[in-house]
């Protein structure tokens, strides 16, 4: 009955509020009469408030003939509700081991029920197994016995007490060696004293039937040597007759429950050296698994279950602290995946680490060390494995990031005329590399480690920045070219149209003197403008073949265009238009008859026919006025219409084929035939009048 009611409790049907007063008070049976471990310890610890006490906490279990008052004396001392018997009834209690928080102190106090195995014949089972379990976790074991049990050594207290030593040598025999935390405080407690033998007797006889006992068991090999003393503090206390005398019984357990409470008292009995270093959140774990491998009759190895438990609950404490860290880090994840560069990154991600390592080692490194150690290896491992594509992720967002702040200041730098190309350059190129350096720094989780460097995406930065430095040079360039060649053109246009317009026999000796000073001019304005394009020298020279053909191509577009068929007919017919029509003061001839038209026709004719030869070849009387483009401007590479071919540059001196001469030579035959005609004419006319 009153085990269903505390599981209701436990269960939360009616569940007081943690921490209250009622809770503290609550008990749990952790073992029940099937010998089954209770779920919910974890639970109760949790509302007696002692989960996160570390090892701020202690634990006594009690051991002894039944009704031998062990309820009754736990109770007292510790204010706690274990069930008593009741004398009216005789009835007998629950079997199983009980647990119950002490009353104002951080204490677990466990009480064994069962039948009296060894009297009644059975069950020695379920005595020894709680007894290995009490062994197992408990730093003070209270042995409780009647005044007139002591010295009976057949008695039913000889054989627990033989089950006690035996078990802890089973348990802790290999360990008590080299820790301490296989000691444990034996309290024995004698009741009903009536005074007449004084403690020190009783006292002497126990300790000498302990040590009989210790003697005469059969011991492994390897612990032949062992002492009673190695593994066990002993301790005496006798009370008087709670019924006969209650004053006194009140009194003297009054003493007693002092050397629990007060750490002052000399005879305290939670000494260090008796705690089994269970961190106070691993007690339910370490407990059920302690009770699961009693029941299974499997050797009981200490060292492993708490090797056990320590991968238990690191495991828990780590995946609490896992998941906390996750979430922040979750907040971080798209932006970053959406191409942002995320300020202040790396301050984030070094304090949700720090977080999370600080919770985990608050709460593990209680624990087993060679097992806290490697969870928290593993856990850092896993933090790092969240935080590494963030920290590459903002390492690629910064550098894109970087790459078109790059592009746009050097467009910035590059409006205007008045820009020095490389200073704009390399300014850029500095605060580029200088952000992302810093902010690959700001990143950086753990300088240390060789996971979070940076220096790589920088070099590629780097490469990339050179590439677009390079275009742009290439087009900065190409633009300037172009400008130079606009105003090459613009410049030479009009005079070669008049050298050309008035055909002296030394026209392209003046055409070929304007080209040459004109390029002259320009190939030095381009290679002072080209000195802060930082240009090689390399690039220089294939740019001066440039414009030289350019510039030549210019010129000879420019002869082409005035030297076309019509334009050069133009040109003849006003020629001889010029020295036929007009006489040599530039009076219009009004011919006469007997005006010698067929000599005048003759010469100027002659005169003009003589200009064909001159226009059909770039060929100065002054030979040293001869232009001859360089090779590698003639060829290909140079030039930026694309075509591949060697550029003919001999060719190129001829302005009119031979049948094109020979072709315009008819054509402007016919036309000075009809000029004759109509002179003829005209004097015919003049008669006729
Ligand atoms: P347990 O079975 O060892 O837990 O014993 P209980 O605490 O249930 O007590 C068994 C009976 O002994 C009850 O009737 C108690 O009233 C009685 N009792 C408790 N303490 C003492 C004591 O110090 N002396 C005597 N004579 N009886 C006691
Ligand atoms: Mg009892």
């Amino acid at each position: 009955m009153a085990a269903e009611l505390t599981r209701n409790h436990v269960n939360g049907l009616a569940r007081p509020q943690v921490n209250g007063n009622h809770s503290l008070s609550e008990r749990i049976q952790i073992v029940d009469e099937e010998k089954s471990f209770t779920s919910d310890l974890g639970t109760q610890i949790e509302r007696w408030g002692l989960r996160d006490s570390g090892f701020s906490y202690d634990i006594v279990a009690v051991f002894g003939s039944q009704s031998t008052g062990k309820s009754t004396l736990l109770n007292r001392l510790f204010g706690t509700s274990f069930d008593v018997m009741d004398e009216t009834k005789r009835q007998q209690t629950t079997k199983g081991i009980w647990m119950c928080r002490g009353q104002n102190m951080n204490v677990m106090v466990m009480d064994v029920e069962g039948t009296d195995g060894r009297e009644r014949g059975e069950d020695q089972d379920f005595e020894r197994k709680s007894a290995l379990f009490s062994l197992a976790s408990s730093e003070v074991l209270l042995i409780n016995l009647w005044e007139h049990q002591v010295g009976l050594y057949q008695g039913a207290n000889m054989g627990l007490l033989k089950t006690v030593l035996e078990v802890n040598l089973g348990l802790f025999g290999k360990k008590a060696q080299d820790g301490t935390s296989g000691r444990t405080l034996l309290l024995f407690v004698i009741r009903d004293h009536i005074g007449q033998t004084p403690l020190a007797n009783l006292q002497a006889t126990l300790a000498a039937d302990i040590q009989r006992i210790w003697d005469s068991l059969s011991k492994p090999k390897e612990l032949e040597l062992a002492q009673l003393g190695d593994y066990f503090d002993l301790a005496f206390t006798a009370l008087p007759h709670k019924i006969l005398v209650p004053d006194r019984f009140e009194a003297e357990v009054k003493r007693l429950r002092s050397r629990f409470v007060d750490k002052q008292d000399p005879d305290y009995v939670f000494k260090p050296a008796y705690h089994k270093r269970i961190p106070a959140d691993g007690v339910a774990f370490y407990m059920e698994n302690i009770w699961e491998q009693v029941q299974t009759n499997k050797d009981l190895d200490l060292p492993t279950q708490q090797e056990l438990l320590a991968q238990f609950r690191c495991d828990e404490i780590s995946a609490v602290a896992l998941a906390e860290f996750n979430e922040q880090a979750k907040s971080q994840k798209r932006p970053i995946e959406a191409g942002k560069v995320v300020d202040g990154l790396g301050e984030m991600m070094r304090s949700w680490r720090k977080m999370a390592l600080e919770q985990y080692d608050r709460d593990a490194s209680r624990y087993h060390q060679g097992v806290y150690k490697r969870k928290r290896g593993d856990l850092l491992t896993s933090i790092d494995a969240t935080l590494s594509p963030l920290f590459l992720g903002q390492l690629k967002n910064l550098h894109k990031s970087c790459l078109s702040t790059f592009k746009q200041d050097i467009l910035g730098g590059l409006k205007g005329e008045d820009y020095d190309f490389a200073v704009v350059v390399s300014k850029a190129k500095t605060k580029s590399e200088h952000r992302f350096t810093e902010g690959a720094k700001e990143a950086v989780v753990d300088p240390e480690s060789i996971h979070w460097s940076w220096e790589e995406e920088l070099e590629l930065l780097k490469e990339e920045v050179k590439s677009v430095a390079d275009q742009c040079r290439k087009d900065e360039t190409k633009k300037m070219i172009n400008a130079i060649e606009r105003n090459f053109k613009k410049q030479t246009s009009e005079s070669v149209e008049v050298a050309l317009h008035k055909a002296a026999p030394n026209m392209w000796d003046s055409i070929l003197t304007i080209f040459t000073e004109t390029l002259q001019r320009t190939e030095a304005a381009y290679l002072t403008k080209a000195r802060s394009f930082n240009c090689t020298d390399e690039e220089n020279t294939l740019a001066l073949a440039t414009l030289r053909r350019r510039a030549w191509l210019a010129l000879r577009a420019k002869i082409d265009e005035q030297t076309a068929e019509a334009v050069i007919l133009g040109k003849l017919r006003a020629h001889f238009e010029e020295r036929f029509r007009y006489d040599e003061h530039g009076v219009p001839r009004v011919w006469q008859p007997g005006d010698d038209i067929d000599g005048v026709f003759k010469k100027a004719k002659d005169d003009t026919l003589d200009l064909i030869p001159l226009y059909s070849k770039i060929k100065p009387v002054d030979s040293s006025l001869e232009y001859i483009l360089p090779d590698d401007a003639s060829s290909a590479a140079a030039d930026s219409s694309g075509s591949s071919e060697e550029y003919d540059f001999n060719a190129s001196l001829t302005v009119l084929s031979d049948t094109k001469a020979f072709d315009i030579t008819n054509k402007f035959r016919k036309d000075a035939d009809a000029y004759y005609v109509e002179a003829k004419r005209s004097t015919v006319s003049s008669i006729a009048h």
